[in-house]
């Protein structure tokens, strides 16, 4: 829907135009608030950062990806959960079924979403991880839309200019979670679909 903070967005014709024109600009601004109610393209890329986080441990640069779905629907109900410091639980990303990307922590620091976990026999994986959240009821039947894929792969690209990730090191929560069985998100995602998205070629 239509909020505040797209209207302030939109700017009316100044006055002194012909009346023609500011009727024409008004048609557009109620034109351009009809459009805001359409989801989100998927290059949308919003911060809203939470304070679940800390250094990851020995300024570890990430090397992994772990891919994650909410078992909760609505994007901004998952967001409003993880920036609660209560929640104690926090990922780098969340990512919206139409393709919004959402932002709370940054890179270098360390995110609150592998619990207790494994991986090549090291036990700390929020260290050397980042965490994308896919908005997802987890239940196997609810799809994830193309546009979150698309934009869950891009994300990873960008990511692979900065960091070395390999496509290995792209995981699932429940491939890295102990004791295993604890996990089993993200349920029905296409991992091998995303690693070969993933790839830097992949324009
Ligand atoms: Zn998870």
């Amino acid at each position: 829907m239509a909020t505040t903070r797209n209207c302030r967005n939109l700017t009316p014709a100044p006055r002194g135009l012909p009346r023609v024109w500011r009727v024409a600009a008004w048609l557009a601004t109620l034109a351009a608030l009809a459009y805001s109610s359409v989801p989100m393209p998927e290059a949308t890329w919003l911060l809203a950062p939470s304070p679940n986080w800390d250094q990851r441990a020995d300024g570890m640069r990430p090397d992994t990806v772990v891919i994650h779905s909410t078992a909760a629907s609505g994007l901004w109900l998952n967001v409003r959960y993880l920036r609660k410091p209560e929640s104690q639980v926090s990922s780098h990303f969340v990512i919206g079924k139409h393709g919004q990307i959402v932002q709370l922590v940054g890179l270098g620091r360390r995110a609150w979403h592998a619990g207790v976990s494994e991986m090549d026999g090291m036990r700390d994986v929020n260290s050397r991880s980042i965490g994308i959240e896919l908005v997802n009821l987890n239940d196997g039947r609810d799809p994830y839309p193309e546009a979150q894929v698309r934009s869950t792969a891009a994300l990873i690209r960008w990511m692979r200019q900065i960091y070395d990730i390999p496509n290995e090191n792209i995981v699932t929560h429940a491939e890295v979670a102990r004791p295993l069985g604890r996990k089993n998100d993200p349920v029905g995602f296409n991992m091998r679909a995303l690693r070969r998205r993933s790839m830097p070629t992949d324009g």
